[in-house]
């Protein structure tokens, strides 16, 4: 037995099985209403303030490059772009042209240079174009979005009492709208751009409370903003900047309605973004729906492509060795106090593996949507503090995962 410790390794397989009911979290977010008490508005006969949405000057050391220069950089950060007048990537955050509250941020960070989708995507998002962009999980996708929100904020009229927000940033779970607000609170902290994150299975009273305040920034699932919709804790009037992050999660998720439910509420002359890590045909159609003269970024290949940090092996088995398999992986793995994350295709086998683990004596803790949010967050809580230093996670709730895992 390895350094986890633990108990006997007798494979009990008459443990009972306790069914859990509980409604997760997203399911509770889907079933708060299809916005049936949002009506659609006639956006022809409403009289708009006119916005700046256009920030971008290009930097005099881009303008200087050669078409073949830019093309030989695009192809050495596997940039690809699709669209109308594609503004040239720059090579650093000084050639973004960033203000300097944004770059005392960026520099607070560390960050050495920007990552190929924020090198394309910055110039496009911030000349005000709706903008695709396709990236994996994990490439700094966040920051993409986010840094050009601030500066389309700043450019705005001040939130008057009772202004919704002017960047509404919708994504499909609790854990990600967290890790997106906490992206922008660290750059947006310097220009006092306020922001707060709206979601399922959560009390309502401190969102409703952040909303009243007025924010500049929301981020969301939608099924709850749907209900702060509709229960008139905040309105979309104000929204310019729209981000739909995630999309292909948010389609598999179902919330397909919600979302055609609340981009129904916000202006058509607004600046849509949409970013995925994966550009299916039910992604594609979406973009098509809501963006306009839209231009594409793609990093990679326009497959879906596996980060080549990570060493992959492969074990082709049957059914019948697979945990077997699993239990020599983790003997080898435990003896150097790694953790461990096992994913699975179903919370049942979830739940069946963990158990199966725990019996065993390895200290394995399962996360997926049917587990109330409270005990998501302890469990990630536990993993993250390696005191249950093997975490089984259902695939949806991988996504979640990533970036905490990258901070582990
Ligand atoms: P994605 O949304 O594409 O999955 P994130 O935006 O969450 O990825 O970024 C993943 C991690 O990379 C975060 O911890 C983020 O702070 C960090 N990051 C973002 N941009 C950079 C950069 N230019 N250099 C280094 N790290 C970065
Ligand atoms: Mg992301």
């Amino acid at each position: 037995m390895g350094s986890y410790g633990g108990g006997s390794r007798s494979t009990d397989w008459s443990y009972p099985r306790t069914e859990r009911f509980d409604r997760g979290f997203h399911d509770q977010d889907k079933m708060s209403g299809l916005g049936g008490g949002l009506r659609p508005i006639d956006w022809s006969s409403q009289k708009v303030e006119r916005f700046e949405k256009n920030f971008y000057v290009e930097d005099k050391h881009i303008s200087a490059l050669s078409d073949r220069e830019v093309e030989d950089f695009r192809r050495s950060k596997e940039i690809k772009v699709q669209g109308r007048g594609v503004p040239r990537p720059v090579r650093s955050f000084e050639e973004a042209g960033f203000p300097e509250y944004v770059m005392a941020s960026i520099r607070a960070q560390g960050f050495a240079s920007p990552t190929p989708i924020q090198c394309q995507a910055w110039p496009m998002a911030l000349s005000g174009r709706d903008v695709v962009a396709i990236a994996q999980t994990g490439s700094g996708k966040t920051i993409s979005f986010a840094l050009p929100a601030m500066l389309h904020i700043n450019a705005q009229p001040l939130l008057a009492p009772g202004d919704g927000p002017i960047a509404l940033v919708l994504a499909p779970t609790r854990e990600l709208a967290v890790q997106i607000q906490q992206e922008c609170t660290k750059f947006g902290a310097s220009s006092r751009i306020r922001n707060t994150a709206i979601y399922g299975g959560a009390p309502k009273g401190p969102q409703i409370r952040d909303l009243q305040r007025g924010v500049e920034i929301v981020i969301a699932t939608p099924g709850r903003l749907i209900d702060m919709l509709e229960s008139q804790k905040t309105n979309l009037r104000r929204v310019t900047y729209l981000v739909l992050d995630e999309a292909d999660r948010m389609l598999d998720m179902g919330f397909e309605p919600q979302i055609r439910k609340i981009v129904s509420q916000i202006r058509p002359d607004r600046q849509t973004l949409m970013f995925s890590a994966t550009w299916p045909k039910d992604v594609q159609k979406l973009a098509s729906d809501f963006l306009r003269d839209m231009i594409q970024v793609n990093i990679g290949s326009m497959e879906l492509t596996a980060n080549p940090d990570i060493q992959q092996i492969v074990e082709v088995c049957s059914d019948f060795e697979k945990r077997a398999k699993l239990i020599k992986h983790l003997d080898q793995i435990s003896s150097e106090n790694a953790k461990v994350l096992i994913f699975v295709g179903t919370k049942r086998v979830a739940d069946d593996i963990t158990k199966y683990l725990r019996v065993d004596g390895w200290p394995a803790l399962a996360i997926h949507g049917d587990k109330e949010q409270r005990e998501r967050d302890w469990v990630l809580g536990e993993f993250k503090a390696g005191r249950s230093p093997i975490l089984i996670a259902t695939d949806v709730a991988s996504r979640g995962l990533g970036m905490s895992v990258s901070s582990l």
